[in-house]
C-alpha cells in the first residue's frame, strides 16, 4: 500500500512551493506540470514537422509505465511504504535509458515528462538509446545510509523484469549517486551474474567511466562555448548565476572558472550566496562535498541572499541546474541574464519560454545542453561491454566532438531558411525526427 501521507508530506515541502522557505529560489508554482509542458514542446515541433495526430498519439504515449511498493522497516521500527517508479518512454532507437531520481512528491507523470525528454535527448545527441526515467517518492535526507541502500535494493529487485542491458539502462539523476549505481548493480547481479552494463555513472572501481561523473557539466560547458560565441559573447570573464549545487551545477562551476568565467551566484535548497569578484568553485564544492550548507561558504566578497536577489543577478548565464518548473511565469521577468543555459531537465516552463523569448534572452535547452551526462552513458555502456576503459582524454574527447555537432545541427535547423524557430524547437524536430524514422523503419507505420 502506498504511504498516502508520506506523500502529502513530501509535497509540502518540495521547494518551489513551500512560501516557509523564503531562501528558496522560486516560490511561485509553475503554471503547468511538467507532463504538459513536455506535450506542449513536442506539439510546437510536431506542427512544423506535420506529424499525424495517430503519430502524435504514438509518440506521447509511454511504451511501458510501471509503479511498485517499497516496504521499509526504519529506525524509528514503523514500516514505511514508498512509490518506486520506472517509465520507459520509447526504444524505437535503442535500449531504455534514463536516470534514477529519488525525491519527495515525484509521480508517475513526472517521470512520464522525463522519460519522454530522455527519448528526445537521446536522438538528438545520436546515441543508441531510447529514453526512461524513475526513482522512489522519498526524502533520501530523512534515510539513514542503510535504509537507502535497501530502498535502492527493494526498488531493484522489484522493477529488475523490465531492466537490463539491452533493455533499459538507470544511471544518477537527483539525490542519487554512484553509490546508489554500486547498490543496484549488486542488486540486479545476484539474479543475473556479474552485469556492469545494467547501470551507468557506477564508481570507477566497479567499471565506471573516467569523466563520467563531470560529464554533463562538461557537455554544458562545451554547448556554452558554442553558444557564446554566436550571440557575441566571450567565455572569458564571462559572468555565471548557478541555481543548483549538486553533481550537475558543482562540475559545471569548476569547469567554467577553468574556462575563464566567472560564477558570481549559485543557490542550493540551503539558500543563495553571491560574490561579485567570483566564487572560489573549487573550495565551495570541497565544503559542500564535506557536507557544510552552500551558505555557511565564507570567503572575501561572499555574502549570503535572499532567492529574489539571487534570481535578479546581473550575469551573462544563468544556469537553472535543480528541479522541473523552476523557471516560470512568475520569475522570468526578474531574470537578469543574456542567456539560459538549461542544466536541469525541464526548468523553463513554457510561458516562461514566451516571455524569455520576448525579452530576447537565448535559451539553450535541455535536450541539446545537458546531454553531456547520457553522451558518456553511452561511453561508459560500450567500455562495459568490452570491460576496456579508455582514457579520460578520450572520453573529453569524443564528448566534446558531439556536443558541438548536435549544437551545430540544432542551430542550423533553428536558422533554417524557410522558418526560422527558437533552439528548443529545432532541437525537438531533429529529435522526433529521428525516432520517426527508426519506427517507421521498425514497424510499418
Ligand atoms: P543533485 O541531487 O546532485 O543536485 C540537485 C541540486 O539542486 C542540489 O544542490 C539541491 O540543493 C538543489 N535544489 C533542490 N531544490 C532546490 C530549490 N528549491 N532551489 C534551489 N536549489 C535546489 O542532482 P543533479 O544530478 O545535479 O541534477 C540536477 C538537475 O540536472 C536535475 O534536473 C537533473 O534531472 C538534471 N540532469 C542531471 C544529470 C546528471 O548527470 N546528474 C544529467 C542531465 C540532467
Amino acid at each position: 500500500m502506498i504511504n498516502i501521507f508520506a506523500t502529502a508530506k513530501a509535497r509540502r515541502t518540495r521547494g518551489y512551493r513551500n512560501p516557509e522557505m523564503p531562501h528558496v529560489t522560486t516560490t511561485v508554482e509553475p503554471e503547468v506540470s511538467a507532463y504538459e509542458a513536455a506535450s506542449q514542446r513536442f506539439h510546437l515541433a510536431a506542427d512544423r514537422l506535420g506529424l499525424s495526430d495517430d503519430l502524435r498519439a504514438l509518440l506521447l504515449t509511454s511504451y511501458r509505465e510501471v509503479q511498485v511498493s517499497i516496504p521499509l522497516r526504519q529506525s524509528d521500527g514503523r514500516i514505511h511504504t514508498y512509490s518506486g517508479y520506472r517509465v520507459q518512454h520509447n526504444t524505437d532507437r535503442g535500449p531504455f535509458k534514463g536516470g534514477i531520481r529519488f525525491h519527495p512528491g515525484v509521480d508517475i507523470e513526472e517521470f512520464r515528462a522525463l522519460a519522454a525528454t530522455m527519448t528526445w535527448k537521446t536522438a538528438l545527441a545520436g546515441v543508441p538509446f531510447g529514453g526512461a526515467k524513475g526513482g522512489v517518492d522519498c526524502d533520501p535526507a530523512q534515510l539513514t545510509r542503510p535504509e537507502l541502500e535497501q530502498l535502492t535494493r527493494v526498488l531493484t529487485q522489484r522493477i529488475d523484469k523490465v531492466l537490463g542491458p539491452t533493455r533499459d539502462i538507470p544511471a544518477p539523476d537527483i539525490n542519487t549517486d554512484s553509490q546508489v549505481m554500486a547498490w543496484m548493480m549488486d542488486e540486479y547481479g545476484k539474479a543475473h551474474g556479474y552485469t556492469p552494463t545494467i547501470v551507468t555513472g557506477k564508481p570507477i572501481a566497479l567499471e565506471g567511466s573516467l569523466g563520467r561523473d563531470a560529464a554533463t557539466g562538461r557537455g554544458l560547458v562545451y554547448v556554452f562555448r558554442e553558444a557564446a560565441r554566436a550571440i557575441g559573447l566571450a567565455s572569458e570573464g564571462a559572468t555565471v548565476a548557478i541555481q543548483g549545487f549538486g553533481k550537475v551545477g558543482s562540475w559545471l562551476a569548476r569547469l567554467l572558472e577553468a574556462d575563464g568565467a566567472k560564477v558570481i551566484a549559485v543557490a542550493d535548497l540551503s539558500g543563495a550566496i553571491r560574490c561579485e569578484p567570483g566564487l572560489d568553485a573549487k573550495k565551495l564544492s570541497d565544503h559542500v562535498g564535506e557536507g557544510a550548507s552552500l551558505v555557511s561558504f565564507s570567503g572575501e566578497g561572499v555574502e549570503a541572499v535572499s532567492g529574489e536577489e539571487f534570481l535578479t543577478t546581473r550575469c551573462d548565464v544563468f544556469v537553472p541546474a535543480a528541479l522541473g518548473g523552476m523557471i516560470n511565469a512568475g520569475n522570468a521577468a526578474q531574470l537578469n541574464c543574456r542567456m539560459l543555459l538549461e542544466g536541469a531537465n525541464g526548468p523553463t516552463t513554457p510561458e516562461a519560454d514566451a516571455i524569455l523569448e520576448e525579452r530576447g534572452i537565448t535559451v539553450i535547452p535541455d535536450l541539446l545542453a545537458n546531454s553531456g551526462g547520457v553522451v558518456a552513458s553511452y561511453f561508459e555502456w560500450a567500455q562495459n561491454q568490452q570491460h576496456f576503459r579508455w582514457e579520460e582524454k578520450e572520453v573529453n574527447e569524443r564528448l566534446e566532438r558531439i556536443m558541438q555537432r548536435a549544437y551545430g545541427e540544432v542551430s542550423a535547423r533553428a536558422e533554417g531558411a524557410k522558418s526560422p524557430a527558437t533552439l528548443r524547437v529545432a532541437a525537438h524536430e531533429i529529435a522526433i525526427e529521428r525516432v520517426v524514422e527508426a519506427a517507421r523503419l521498425r514497424h510499418t507505420l
